[in-house]
């Protein structure tokens, strides 16, 4: 065959399957989307377990008219303009990459109401590139974007889908995993029009406590510790499991940097090593942590789901932690364990 260049719509079908894994993976561009356009309510409507419908609606600032194409078309990005913006960038996204690759598996209907705009507009994709022009549509500042069909146009991945349950289950732990990183955000998730979680808006730490005590479990938050300490312009704060509530999993396990949820080696390994001596080995701890730290010294670049960072002084952040959590576990007096005997 000849070299030639592969169309804009097949070229976002190759990008989706990067960002657009599963259901669930949607659902996380979606909220980031909405988290970034400075939401405070977020509503997320689910039909079987995705693969029919996911609808997220939210009351963030918006898409002008002018612009609803060009969020469905790839490398279009409000979130950055230059590599100085990359740099230090604050938004969880700036590919400008979601929208076109997830346009490109599904049918999507884009609507927005725009802040200073009179009235609210939409688009339709169905799977190839080209959207007729936007027509009015009624709807509150704010943007829904509502993804029919999941990969209706791609039969082998649409064969890769798990039970309705099981989707589902990775959209809940999706949508808990970003509530627990915006306190200040409410959020409502219904599966098949029925309610499974509504998280209200909180500005407070009892507050933030409640709601990670929804998401983690009460027994968590009754055996956890607050912390919240800062150091050469490193802060760390959250909640950390005594050793006493020590799971056989590693499944209660949050570590956001700068409101980012991330998975990364060099954190686990700081964390496993503060809690080295007071747990026994087999046993995983619990935690919710949040690190801050200036966004130039964090690459988010390292992958295209960002569920990756590059520290660029790995040894500093390694030993912050290591040294406040190791020192935080350390001063708990054995009166503090919540059901140590007495
Ligand atoms: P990125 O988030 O990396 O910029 P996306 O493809 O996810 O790329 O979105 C493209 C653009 O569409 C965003 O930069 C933003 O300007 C706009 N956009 C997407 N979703 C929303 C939303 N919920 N509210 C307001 N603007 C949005
Ligand atoms: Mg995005």
């Amino acid at each position: 065959m000849p070299i030639r260049q592969l169309p804009a719509h097949l070229i976002n079908q190759i990008a989706a399957g990067e960002v657009v894994e599963r259901p669930a993976s949607v659902v996380k561009e979606l909220l980031e989307n909405a988290l970034d356009a400075g939401s405070t309510r977020i509503e997320i409507d689910i039909e079987q377990g995705g693969g029919k419908r996911i609808r997220i609606r939210d009351n963030g600032g918006g898409i002008p008219q002018t612009e609803l194409a060009l969020a469905l078309s790839r490398h279009a990005t409000s979130k950055i303009a230059s590599l100085d913006d990359l740099e230090q960038v604050r938004s969880l996204g700036f590919r400008g990459e979601a929208l076109p690759s997830i346009a490109s598996v599904s049918r999507l209907i884009l609507s927005s109401r725009h802040s200073e705009a009179p009235q609210g507009w939409k688009l339709f994709g169905d799977g190839q590139e080209i959207f007729d022009e936007p027509e009015p549509v009624a709807h509150a500042t704010g943007t829904t974007v509502d993804v029919v069909d999941l990969f209706f146009n791609i039969p082998a991945r649409r064969k890769f889908l798990k039970t309705e349950k099981t989707e589902f289950g990775h959209i809940e732990d999706m949508v808990r995993k970003l509530a627990l990183s915006r306190f200040d955000v409410g959020f409502e998730l219904n599966h098949n029009q029925k309610n499974t979680l509504r998280l209200r808006p909180v500005d407070d730490r009892s507050g933030a406590e409640r709601r990670v005590a929804d998401i983690c479990g009460s027994a968590f938050v009754e055996q956890s510790l607050y912390l919240d300490y800062e150091a050469a312009g490193l802060r760390l704060w959250g909640w950390v499991g005594l050793p006493t509530f020590s799971r056989s999993q590693a499944d209660l396990q949050y570590f956001y940097v700068n409101s980012r949820n991330v998975r990364d080696k060099l954190i686990s390994h700081a964390v496993k090593q503060a809690y080295q001596d007071v747990m026994y080995h087999g046993r995983h701890p619990a935690f919710v942590l949040f690190l801050e730290l200036n966004p130039q010294l964090v690459d988010v670049n390292a992958h295209p789901t960002k569920q990756e960072v590059r520290f660029r002084e790995g040894r500093l952040v390694h030993d912050f932690l290591f040294r406040t959590l190791h020192q935080a576990l350390a001063d708990i007096r054995p009166g503090d364990e919540a059901g140590a005997p007495t």
